[in-house]
């Protein structure tokens, strides 16, 4: 595996748009880099920009920290797409082949549990997003779909290593009032990790996640860096810029 995991940010281009410029998170944050005594220095501010990331994300998947700032160039569907249907799932969305051992293992454990997951969302491309996005702005307005919807290039789903969970039968989980207090919900909240998946945007993280809390989304990055970011017990932007900043 290479440890040089970002060799070119590549473009980067800070948005202009006075609208998203006025939606920006205004809060104090450390330089990229900074170090606090000795200790991990802290993400940065939240804002709205466009920074691209170099490097391979079919390899480098789970190193990528994607934020409003941080995200990908378009790219080609992943060539290993399949169905969450060989998951055990009844539906068709697609996740990259990597996530399917984990994933039907987390289906079929939750089964046992007595619990109905499904899967409502995983593989997005660049394109799509676009779409999904612009529907959050009809839905909501620009200043809310931004916190809850990630621009093209800056979602999770373009890995193809997201999945939006639910509860078979149930509503949309983003429609309730809160998902995660569901049993399905509840029961990802505690033992996704040990399958590899991480909740990307915590309750109360947002200054931190640059995102509303979303109980449903999560990213799988394998089960060994989901137990090192469970053990340090922060949201995994703050992992992966303790770890491997991408600048
Ligand atoms: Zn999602």
């Amino acid at each position: 595996m290479s440890r040089r995991r970002f060799p070119c940010l590549g473009l980067v281009l800070a948005l202009t748009a006075s609208s998203l410029a006025a939606s920006a998170v205004a809060q104090g944050g450390e330089p990229a880099g900074a170090s606090t005594g000795g200790g991990f220095a802290p993400p940065p501010a939240c804002r709205y920009a466009r920074t691209v990331l170099g490097g391979d994300p079919l390899h480098a998947h789970a190193d990528l920290l994607l934020d409003t700032e941080f995200g990908l160039p378009p790219t080609p569907d992943p060539p290993d797409l399949v169905s969450v249907r060989a998951a055990g799932f009844d539906s068709d969305h697609l996740v990259r082949e990597i996530v399917l051992s984990d994933l039907s293992a987390l289906k079929r454990d939750a089964r046992a549990a007595g619990l109905a997951l499904d899967v409502r969302s995983a593989y997005r491309s660049f394109t799509y997003q676009e779409q999904v996005f612009a529907y959050w702005v009809s839905r909501l307005g620009e200043a809310q779909a931004l916190r809850v919807s990630a621009r093209p290039g800056h979602s999770e789903h373009q890995l193809g290593t997201a999945v939006d969970f639910g509860s078979r039968g149930g509503p949309a989980p983003w429609d309730e009032e809160d998902w995660g207090r569901s049993q399905e919900g509840a029961w990802l909240a505690e033992n996704a990790y040990r399958y590899g998946f991480l909740l990307s945007y915590p309750a109360g993280e947002e200054e931190r996640t640059c995102y509303d809390y979303e109980p449903w989304h999560f990213r799988w990055v394998g089960r060994d860096r989901a137990s090192a970011v469970q053990a340090e017990g922060v949201p995994l932007r703050v992992w992966l810029w303790r770890h491997m900043p991408p600048r």
